[in-house]
């Protein structure tokens, strides 16, 4: 090679590589480089198809003469797999082909034979970078013949200079291109998410595929629960309202194939035939279509549609963006209905709350009123303002029971419930028996207070009393009176030694006339123990002869009924610490309802023993009707009365009296099965203390 030939070489490389490494855009490089290639080794057109690490053609640049034509890698493609470029690529080495008509590489193309240009000459070689090959640069002269080696050689000088520019300029579009799609999600991420009113979803996830993708029209199809079929929700842009709710049956059309391949299509052009497309698309002139799943939770629940772009023509990353903003539209969707829900429950929870028939109010933890309902705010008289101002403490009357709350104990999730008074805003006191449980409201703990109006129950409750101390003010002086009389007249008869049947009704009149007795004592006990009186005066006494006394009380009607009565008591038993007289109408209590509920001809059994060191436990048992376990606890409550008992007579105030008298002298009362059948009633009583007196 002649000296100025190598340095006007020196030169045009030193110009090519300066004209290519100054521009980054790769069609820019593109270009340069096949300008420069034209123009130094001739030649009427000249191509260069772009590859990526994978060897799949990204980009390319076809120059006729001075015409440059972008877009051709579709139409470049054949050439790669099947054409010279592709042999250039497989071998890693240049090739020249003074006529192509003789080459079997070169790939025929229709405009060959068409033309009849026929014949002609081309130069083919690799652009290289860091060992890899980033691109194919070829040359085609119409004549053959028209490229020798030298030719070749200058060719393969350039492709050196351009191959690292070429591979820069691919990096660098490909960063910018990622730096886009970057920027399209974390734009749709943010407005995409801002909002969980459904139509505000969708209104902002086809507003950011628009904008993204520079589409006419973008629309938004989910999956109908039940049916299956997907169902247009949202659409915006040109014509977008031929779309809103058109339904396509689940499977079909192109949203059948996202469904199928669980990815996005892009179509470039839509053949109008497609009859379920028309149908869709119908009022829209598409023409070409992105459409991509919208997932949450690795479901599809609908699809996303870009059509027609505006450009003419997708993106090549519009798929991404779609694919993108599909998945950040699923969650958000799936949240925005996750929300919608919770509404909703929210909603039927306070429609429940506020029709319930008892007031109901809601407090924090420390009393705070939160929440009221109508019915609270009837009883109460304060509107809901007001009493929402209010510690749940003011609405408790003044010295009621459970003034001062302990809200810690409050917490335990346990339903807590006594009564108090309600104070209204009326300064009334309204009688309520309160339910408190720790509830979650609003994503934290609170507590539920249910107020139920007691009113009636209490005035029930008082005329009971009423009427109790009216028997006993009005019954005991009379009958007082009665008992004296009759016991004056009892050792008279005896004395005069009259006739036997006198005798015994006497005995009935003064049985009958103690038991009214008793009854008005129980009756007036029981108020003052209730009111926590103490009447007791307990004193070392010994357990036979109060039983013994109980005994002979209930034998008369006992004896008149059939029944066996057997006493049991062990002669050594210690003394007990107890009153007497309120022992013994304890036992003779027991024992009636023994004799009531025991069938005629019955066994009725009462006996005593030494419970442990400090006790001695007495119990009456009886092969009656027997009491379920379940009204074990209910019978020691005042005017109990049982259901499968009704027909016998009484009040119900005899176990009350019971358990209030046996507590009161700190022993303990209760109820077992008796077997075969029947009850057994066992009670303790103290063993007293005072040694010197029982010796
Ligand atoms: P009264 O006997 O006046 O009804 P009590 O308080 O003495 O009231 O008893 C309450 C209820 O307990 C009775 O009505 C009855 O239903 C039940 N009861 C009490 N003792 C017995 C028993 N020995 N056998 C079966 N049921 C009994």
């Amino acid at each position: 090679m002649a000296k100025d030939q190598t340095n006007s070489l020196l030169e045009l490389l030193y110009r090519v590589s300066r004209e290519v490494a100054t521009a980054l855009d790769l069609r820019t490089v593109l270009q340069r480089v096949l300008y420069a290639a034209i123009d130094n080794v001739g030649g009427e057109r000249g191509s260069i198809v772009v590859m990526d690490d994978d060897g799949k053609p990204v980009d390319s640049v076809i120059v006729y003469g001075r015409r440059i034509h972008d877009d051709t890698t579709q139409q470049l493609r054949v050439t790669v797999e099947r054409g010279l470029a592709g042999w250039v690529v497989r071998n890693r080495k240049a090739a020249l082909l003074p006529d192509t008509s003789q080459d079997r590489r070169w790939l025929r193309r229709p405009d060959d034979a068409i033309q009849k240009t026929g014949a002609k000459s081309a130069i083919c070689v690799p652009l290289l970078a860091r060992e890899k090959i980033v691109g194919v640069l070829t040359l085609v002269h119409s004549i053959p013949n028209a490229f020798n080696e030298n030719h070749l050689q200058l060719m393969q000088a350039i492709a050196d200079q351009a191959g690292v520019a070429v591979l820069n300029a691919r990096l660098y579009t490909e960063s910018q291109r990622q730096a886009r799609v970057m920027t399209a999600l974390a734009d749709g991420a943010v407005t995409i998410n801002a909002s969980l009113q459904m139509q505000d979803v969708f209104q902002r996830i086809l507003n950011q595929t628009i904008q993204a993708l520079q589409v006419e029209t973008v629309a938004l199809a989910l999956r109908e629960k039940g049916s299956g079929d997907f169902v247009f929700r949202a659409a915006t842009g040109k014509d977008a309202g031929n779309l809103v709710d058109r339904r396509v049956p689940a499977g079909q059309g192109l949203i059948g194939k996202v469904l199928k391949d669980r990815r996005g299509i892009v179509i470039p052009a839509i053949k109008k035939s497609t009859m379920s497309e028309r149908a869709i698309f119908e009022g829209i002139d598409s023409k070409a279509i992105a459409m991509a799943p919208i997932q949450a939770q690795g479901k599809i629940i609908g699809v996303l549609e870009a059509i027609n772009p505006i450009s003419g023509i997708f993106d090549p990353d519009a798929l991404l963006v779609m694919t993108g903003i599909g998945s950040l539209a699923g969650s958000t969707i799936q949240n925005a209905e996750l929300f919608e829900r919770v509404e909703e429950t929210q909603k039927r929870y306070y429609e429940l709350f506020n029709d319930s028939i008892d007031p109901i109010l809601i407090s924090d933890l420390s009393g705070n009123i939160l929440e009221a309902n109508r019915q609270a705010i009837t009883l109460s008289g304060y509107t809901a303002e007001e009493l929402r101002q209010f510690d749940v403490r003011k609405l408790h009357a003044d010295g009621a029971e459970r003034f001062d709350i302990d809200f810690d104990e409050l917490e335990d999730y346990q339903l807590h419930k006594y009564e108090t008074g309600l104070q209204t805003s009326e300064n009334e006191k309204i009688p309520v028996e309160v339910y408190v449980r720790t509830i979650d409201f609003q994503n934290d703990q609170a507590l539920q207070w249910t107020f139920r109006d007691i009113t009636e129950r209490k005035e029930l409750d008082r005329l009971r009393d009423d009427m109790a101390s009216m028997i006993y003010h009005d019954l005991r002086s009379p009958l007082a009176n009665i008992l004296s009389s009759l016991s004056m007249l009892q050792p008279n008869k005896q004395d005069a030694g009259d006739d036997d049947s006198d005798i015994a009704l006497l005995r009935i009149a003064q049985h009958s006339a103690e038991r009214i007795q008793r009854l008005v004592a129980s009756l007036l006990d029981i108020n003052r123990l209730e009111s926590g009186q103490n009447i007791l005066t307990q004193e070392s006494v010994e357990a036979f002869p109060i039983v013994q006394e109980a005994v002979e009380a209930v034998k008369p009607s006992a004896n008149s009924r059939q029944q066996t009565l057997i006493l049991n008591i062990p002669t050594d038993l210690p003394n007990i610490w107890a009153d007497a007289d309120v022992l013994r109408r304890v036992l003779i209590n027991l024992l009636e309802n023994a004799s009531k509920f025991t069938p005629q001809g019955g066994k009725i059994e009462i006996g005593a023993t030494r419970e442990d060191d400090t006790h001695i436990r007495f119990w009456v048992a009886d092969n009656g009707v027997g009491i379920a376990p379940e009204n074990r606890q209910h019978i020691f409550e005042k005017f109990a009365r049982l259901q499968n008992t009704a027909t016998v007579s009484g009040l119900g105030v005899g176990l009350a009296f019971c358990r209030l008298a046996i507590s009161a002298h700190s022993g303990q009362i209760w109820v077992e099965e008796e077997e075969p059948k029947g009850t057994r009633f066992n009670l303790t009583i103290p063993i007293s203390t005072k040694k010197e007196e029982n010796a």
